[in-house]
């Protein structure tokens, strides 16, 4: 079994990154730039931002902050929204998510001007991708296509099975393996069978949110397992750890290949945010 090891491939992304943007410097031209827009004060959504602020410093990659309140209202938002995009020095934006209850985070995601919409999430990206037309990928699933281009190679004809079908993670992944010709089955809560369905996959991407809910049964000997999944589980001894969708000791003993939770899907996101950040520059 190969271990898909996430952190070297990001490490990687991100060194290409620094060095593209680096040349864009010696060229004459500005920084890229990436706004955040944080509203409230979700303690996680602070840890995610700074990492991702700390992240673009490292490759060069300018970023600005916009804080909100959390008694912020949609009006106040969508005016940040609106003045970002109509910033110059702005390439990309960034609302990060969850929004307050009385933000429809819908109507604010599609306010971002698509050729800013680094994270890919809004209804014109989506389209985009629906369409097999250039546009921005979402984060995750754009680093979920890096490590199978890497660790799989030829998608065309494959048997693809993806777990999950949120707009983040499920829906795009299952356009971005279609419009790379595998043939692409999207399982869900209602999905019958589920072990069966699975069982197809040539390449099964797993993003759930259910801690080994992939069992060593449900994978084909010698498959391609993405595990997207990173869900918080409390050990006998009663510390925290982080585990994926898949259960990774039964599983690896019949995958050709396994991402790890950590240190798999996880850190390709940042990196795909500061290549799609460096693409909204170009
Ligand atoms: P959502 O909760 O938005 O979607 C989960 C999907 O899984 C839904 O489509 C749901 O089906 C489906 N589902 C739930 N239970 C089952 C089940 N028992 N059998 C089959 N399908 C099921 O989650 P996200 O897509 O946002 O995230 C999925 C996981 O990926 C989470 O663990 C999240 O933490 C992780 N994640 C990791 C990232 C990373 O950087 N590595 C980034 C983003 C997410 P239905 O539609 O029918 O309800």
């Amino acid at each position: 079994m190969k271990l898909i090891d996430g952190k070297a491939a990001a490490a990687a992304l991100r060194a290409e990154v620094k060095a593209k943007v680096a040349a864009r410097l010696a060229a004459g031209q500005r920084a890229p730039c990436l706004a955040v827009v944080l509203v409230g004060d979700d303690p996680a959504s602070h840890v995610y931002v700074r990492n991702k602020v700390k992240a673009c410093a490292e490759a060069g990659i300018a970023s600005i902050e916009r804080r909100l309140q959390g008694t912020a209202t949609e009006a106040d938002v969508l005016a940040v929204v609106h003045a970002l995009n109509a910033d110059r020095r702005v390439d990309g934006i960034l609302v990060q998510l969850p929004l307050p209850p009385q933000c429809d985070a819908a109507r604010v995601i599609a306010a971002i001007a698509p050729d800013k919409d680094v994270d890919g999430l809004t209804p014109v990206s989506a389209g985009r991708l629906a369409h097999g037309a250039p546009g921005f990928i979402p984060c995750t699933p754009a680093g979920c296509l890096k490590l199978l281009d890497s660790f799989h190679g030829d998608l065309a004809g494959a048997e693809a099975v993806v777990i999950g079908r949120s707009v983040l993670v499920g829906r795009p992944m299952a356009a971005l393996l279609l419009n790379r010709s595998a043939t692409v089955t999207v399982a869900h809560s209602k999905t019958r069978d589920l072990p069966q369905v699975a069982r197809r996959a040539d390449v099964l991407v797993a993003a759930v949110g259910q801690p080994g809910l992939v069992r060593r049964d449900w994978v084909k000997p010698g498959a391609t397992v993405i595990d997207v999944g990173i869900n918080r589980v409390t050990t006998l001894d009663g510390s925290a750890r982080l585990v994926g969708d898949v259960a990774f000791d039964e599983v690896a003993e019949v995958a050709g290949a396994l991402t790890p939770v950590p240190g798999g899907v996880g850190p390709m996101t940042i990196a795909c945010l500061l290549d799609n950040t460096l693409a909204a520059a170009a």
